[in-house]
């Protein structure tokens, strides 16, 4: 290996959207930046649906060439293939997900005091002084660098996160692309007790091309395999094929001595659909204020991180988050009678309509507020907590952590 050592203000682990919008987001404090990104390309391997709500143009300027599709219609399917239609004024976004990534990688290279290195593996961190500061000492597969602070946005399986004793629950995705005979402006989702840790989707990315795919904590391939068949899709005629790791549970700890964890490797995903963008894209712009704050007064402790980072991320997403894997914790344990049920309150109550309403794909802490207005609604929902006392339990756990 070649000894190269290398002197930076921030080392980002992580050349995806996360890595790559935070060092853009940095890129104006004339901070000395290192992004570390094993694989040769950004962008690839493609692993997501892409499927991103509204907020996502006003979180970035978002160039038109990468919206392939909006969607009109979210069409929610029992297991016994009773569904309700949800419409609104959301009308999410199908991006192209490579693009989204290069956007910002590209805006970055411009930038001289930005340096990618690819095909380039972080390996392991340890602290070290230097002239009396307490310093970060990265080893990658190529160099060693020395920053003042590392920031992980190494995805679900992140190593950075892992050596701070941090690990993610994961579910495994399986999708595929194919030429499809489906509604170009519905994104569907199959709720089963077989992939009960999510859902079956299909996305529509538009000239008649679906995303369709499943993620589970096991045999996704063979999941999706019998998905397709529930909705006559030959899985021989794909276009193309993608898999994929998706973290699952609340936000953690994301806030260490000059290190702080970003996107999927904090768990900052919605645990009722998988996505992590909004989510990320938000977090972001915490941490980049975070750490110019920490430069501004040359402090890169934890306590410093934790109030400019994970506490205004928990005051944000962190609250959304635990709703989330709290919706998701119920619908998990639902059977199908359950499902059959749940299903007919929401069309019967015309909770379809409310949810229609109200609903908001990101923060659903409205849309909870007005179904617990509705007494058919709630007098369902006790009854299965009290069949389901554990789950009861973890829902209060999920409220306390
Ligand atoms: C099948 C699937 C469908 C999805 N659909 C949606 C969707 O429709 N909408 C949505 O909002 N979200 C979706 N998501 C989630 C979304 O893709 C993630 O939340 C998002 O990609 C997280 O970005 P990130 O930058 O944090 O991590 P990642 O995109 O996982 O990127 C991590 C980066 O770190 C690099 N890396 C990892 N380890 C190392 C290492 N040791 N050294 C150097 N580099 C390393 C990786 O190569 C990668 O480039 C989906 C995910 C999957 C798997």
């Amino acid at each position: 290996m070649h000894e190269l050592i290398e002197h930076v203000d921030i080392c980002i682990i992580g050349g995806s959207i996360a890595g790559n919008y935070l060092s853009y987001l940095l890129s104006n404090k004339d901070l000395k930046i290192t992004v570390i990104e094993e694989h040769g390309e950004i962008g690839r391997p493609f692993q997501c649906a892409g499927i991103v709500s509204k907020k996502l143009s006003h979180l970035i300027g978002l160039p038109t060439s990468i919206v392939l599709n909006r969607v009109k219609i979210a069409r929610l399917f029992s297991p016994a293939g009773n569904h309700v239609r949800l419409s609104g004024d959301e009308e999410p976004y199908i991006i192209d997900r490579i693009a989204l990534d290069k956007l910002f990688y590209e805006k970055n290279l411009k930038n001289p005091r930005i340096t990618y290195h690819l095909k380039e593996k972080f390996k392991r961190f340890s602290y070290l002084m230097e002239t009396n500061q307490e310093r970060i000492l990265i080893t990658t597969s190529k160099r060693k660098i020395i920053a003042k602070m590392l920031v992980g946005c190494d995805g679900p399986l992140s190593s950075v996160a892992k050596q701070l004793g941090v690990q993610n629950k994961i579910l495994f995705a399986s999708q595929i692309r194919i030429n499809g005979h489906f509604n170009q402006n519905e994104a569907s989702m199959y709720f089963n007790p077989k992939w009960k840790e999510l859902f079956g989707y299909v996305v529509p990315e538009g000239n008649n091309v679906f995303r369709i795919g499943v993620a589970s904590t096991s045999k996704p391939l063979q999941k999706l395999k019998i998905f397709l068949k529930t909705i006559n899709v030959e899985f021989e005629k794909k276009i193309d094929q993608q898999g994929g790791i998706i973290p699952y549970g609340v936000m953690k700890k994301v806030a260490f001595d000059n290190i702080l964890l970003l996107g999927d490797s904090a768990c900052q995903v919605k645990a009722t659909t998988g996505g992590g963008i909004i989510m990320l894209l938000t977090a972001a712009r915490h941490a980049a204020f975070c750490i110019y704050t920490c430069m501004q007064f040359n402090d890169f402790s934890k306590s410093m991180i934790k109030n400019y980072y994970e506490k205004p991320c928990l005051a944000t997403i962190g609250k959304q988050l635990k709703l989330h894997f709290m919706i998701r914790t119920i619908l998990e344990n639902f059977n199908k009678k359950d499902f059959q049920v749940f299903f007919q309150i929401l069309k019967v109550k015309k909770i379809e309509d409310q949810i229609s309403f109200y609903g908001d794909m990101d923060f659903p802490r409205e849309i909870i507020f007005q179904l617990l207005k509705n007494k058919t609604f709630i007098r369902f929902i006790l009854r299965f907590l009290l069949k389901n006392p554990l789950i009861f339990l973890k829902l209060i756990k999920t409220i306390l952590y």
